[in-house]
């Protein structure tokens, strides 16, 4: 298929996009307080190609104070300096910068600004367990906001800004607030009817491009559906009546779904495009250029939703944290070295955190201007070495392309028949399949290269290791589930009663499936129970998740899968109990207490108790090897330095080859604080 079609540019109102991909707005966990690294990551999208490259959620005044989630503002001159720095990086490639400016309304909780957080009507903020309340806005409270988005608008404007937004999205925002009935209580001109509840936005709206006089973009994010959501914005109710009501209004229409996790859905509940059902109706009911997103990855299906006319610009957070390179890479017809997002949220989770924002797929983000990481240039090692990488998981892989992209020669060992770790192992649990990326990526790569020899089905023990007469040795040997009882909640062994079936995660993705009723106790608190509980459920045993924590796999919260999790646990009849300690496991019973009150306790019937606990790193070779050959170069990364989540070992991976390819440890620079005289 052609792809020349993404090469078109795209006229935006005044402005014109010089190509269709179009860096969507996300969060990057960096901020006003980080602004070299967010600048820096930014730039990095327009040289790889994104023609447009959208910053994040903005604060346009002191009201919309979202902090803990690092986000930007532009509502002080004391922030100018750092946007007019980030726009100039962004257009040095050619790029447009767009900035999101935006209020968050009922979402803001204004701890640190310590100013009433503003909304519609009276009624507490749209995070339930927050002890705020909004004030309901009175006409002076308008004016201030139109006053001040519209003065976030010139600041933006007058630092070279081409696209501002205008944000009604994610309910994260005080015009989704007045547009909604779930929010919107008012009794006068601004409540009540559609065309009322949308007057606010219409007036925001045409105040930006009043003062963007024809010199500057203006654009709406919009969500068109709420799917789930009480009293709902639906592509086919009032989401379609708001697009129709403002259709040539904006420049551009940017339209997803809402809220931030049906709009940043992941690939264990859903496919690339998954947002198109909804949004696919605006390009029919607007003369105006639409951009969407919905993880495209794939330069056929991004081709096909232009030609199709679904879309005119495709959007991409996700994609193009996972590859900024990605738009380059298929104009330059190199579509197979494009590093896929596995739609896993890593990045996600880290901006719900409150930290700078990591990559399963790119370790390189958040690090180009701290550490001066590039994703598609390691440079040239200041020696020419061989280095043998013992695992092909993840961290071994990762180290293996950094390494050989350097000019080192590479062994990659495996004793497994297939590379990939547990990236391919867990890849094969229910909606993990996003994991094989990390492997196709890297694999196909190694592949394409005449320094690489992979070898698989090669164990090696530490008398192997010496003899190779390798540079360097690299243990990237994995880690082991634990089945001893010791978790996250609990580090004491448990002596387990004879007779009793005890399996870990490895044994079911082994292929062990159990007889009869089992129990999943999940003290590790992310993914892989729920996956587990899932999978033996679709292999017909009647599982039971128990967790001694507060709710269920509370990591995944910040992943914002958690909902989804729970609500498919209930659709299969999965039976959830939370605040469960184990106690104890015999006779085919597995017994819990009561977190808060010892003397309550539950009982189970279980033929096999799955326990998802701590990992152990398998170092055992490295630390023979090492006992053995102490002047040798040995490293330890990945999962059998510290077991963690595949990103991290993919990090750790990337950071031990740049540091022998720079000869040395290169520590990662510090921001200074902002000071505002
Ligand atoms: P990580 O996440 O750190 O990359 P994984 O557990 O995914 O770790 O991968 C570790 C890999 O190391 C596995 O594919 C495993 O087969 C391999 N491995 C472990 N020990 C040896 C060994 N002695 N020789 C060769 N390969 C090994
Ligand atoms: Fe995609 Fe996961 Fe990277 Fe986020 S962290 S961009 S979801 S691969």
């Amino acid at each position: 298929m052609s792809y020349d079609l993404l090469f078109e540019p795209v006229k935006i109102g005044p402005v014109t996009a010089p190509n269709r991909f179009f860096a969507a707005p996300h969060a990057t966990g960096h901020g006003f307080s980080l602004p070299a690294g967010s600048t820096a990551l930014r730039a990095m999208k327009a040289e790889g190609g994104w023609g447009t490259v959208a910053v994040q959620i903005t604060e346009v005044s002191n009201n919309s104070d979202m902090a803990n989630h690092p986000i930007e503002r532009i509502w002080d001159d004391v922030y100018l300096d750092q946007h007019a720095k980030q726009v100039e990086a962004i257009k040095a490639h050619g790029s447009l910068a767009a900035i999101e400016l935006a209020h968050g309304g009922m979402r803001a909780r204004n701890f640190a600004t310590g100013v009433p957080v503003i909304g519609p009507s009276d009624l507490p903020i749209l995070r339930a367990e927050l002890p705020v309340q909004a004030k309901a806005m009175d006409k002076s409270d308008i004016r201030e906001f139109r006053r001040a988005h519209k003065k976030a608008a010139q600041n933006a404007k007058d630092v070279g800004y081409d696209i501002l937004y205008v944000y009604a999205a994610h309910d994260i925002s005080l015009l989704s607030h007045f547009l909604s009935r779930r929010t919107n209580f008012r009794s006068d001109e601004y409540g009540g009817s559609l065309e009322n509840r949308a007057r606010l936005l219409r007036e925001i709206l045409e105040d930006t491009l009043e003062l963007a006089e024809g010199e500057r973009a203006v654009a709406l994010r919009f969500a068109v559906h709420e799917p789930g959501a009480k009293h709902a914005m639906t592509y086919d109710g009032e989401g379609r009546e708001v697009v129709e009501m403002l259709a040539d209004l904006p420049d551009l229409w940017d339209v997803n779904i809402s809220g931030w996790s049906a709009d940043s859905a992941t690939s264990r509940f859903t496919e690339q495009g998954y947002q198109l059902e909804f949004t696919s109706f605006v390009k029919q009911v607007t003369n105006k250029p639409v951009v969407g997103v919905g993880r495209f990855t794939s330069p056929d299906t991004m081709a096909s939703v232009i030609k199709s006319g679904k879309l005119d610009l495709i959007g991409g957070a996700r994609p193009s944290i996972a590859d900024p390179f990605l738009p380059n890479k298929i104009k330059e017809n190199r579509v197979e070295e494009i590093r896929e997002c596995v739609g896993c949220n890593i990045c996600v989770s880290m901006d719900a955190y409150g930290v700078p924002l990591r990559c399963t797929q790119n370790p390189t983000i958040g690090e180009e201007w701290r550490r001066g990481w590039h994703p598609e240039i390691v440079g040239q090692a200041n020696k020419q070495e061989t280095s043998l990488i013992v695992g092909a998981g993840p961290a071994g892989l990762e180290c293996a392309l950094t390494l050989a992209k350097a000019g080192h020669q590479v062994t990659l060992a495996d004793a497994a028949d297939e590379v990939g770790g547990r990236a391919l192992l867990e890849g094969g649990l229910p909606g993990l399949h996003g994991y094989r990326r990390v492997i196709d990526y890297r694999l196909w790569n190694l592949q394409q290269r005449g320094n690489v020899d992979i070898y698989t089905a090669s164990p090696l023990e530490a008398g192997d290791l010496g003899d190779f007469g390798a540079d360097n040795i690299i243990f990237a040997t994995g880690a082991s589930w634990r089945c001893d009882g010791v978790g996250r909640s609990n580090f004491d062994a448990v002596d387990w009663a004879s007779g009793t079936n005890v399996l870990t995660p490895a044994d079911i993705i082994a292929g062990k499936v159990p007889d009869g009723p089992v129990v999943v106790y999940d003290d590790d608190h992310f993914y892989m129970a729920s996956v587990l509980a899932e999978h033996l459920h679709a292999k017909g045993c009647d599982v039971t998740y128990v967790t001694p924590l507060e709710s269920v796999a509370s990591w995944t919260a910040y992943t914002l899968e958690q909902r989804s999790i729970i609500g498919r646990f209930k659709s299969l009849g999965i039976s959830m109990h939370v605040n469960s300690t184990f106690r104890d496991y015999r006779a085919g019973v597995v017994t819990v207490e009561d977190a808060y009150a010892c003397d309550s306790e539950k009982r189970f019937e279980a033929s096999a108790l799955i326990f998802v606990g701590a990992r152990t790193p398998n170092k055992a070779l490295y630390e023979g090897f090492a006992q053995s050959q102490p002047d040798s170069r040995a490293f330890l990364i990945g999962d059998c330095l510290v077991p963690g989540m595949i990103q991290a070992a993919i990090h750790s991976g990337h950071r031990v080859a740049k540091e022998l390819i720079d000869d040395g440890v290169v520590p990662f620079k510090l921001e200074k604080p902002i000071a505002a005289e």
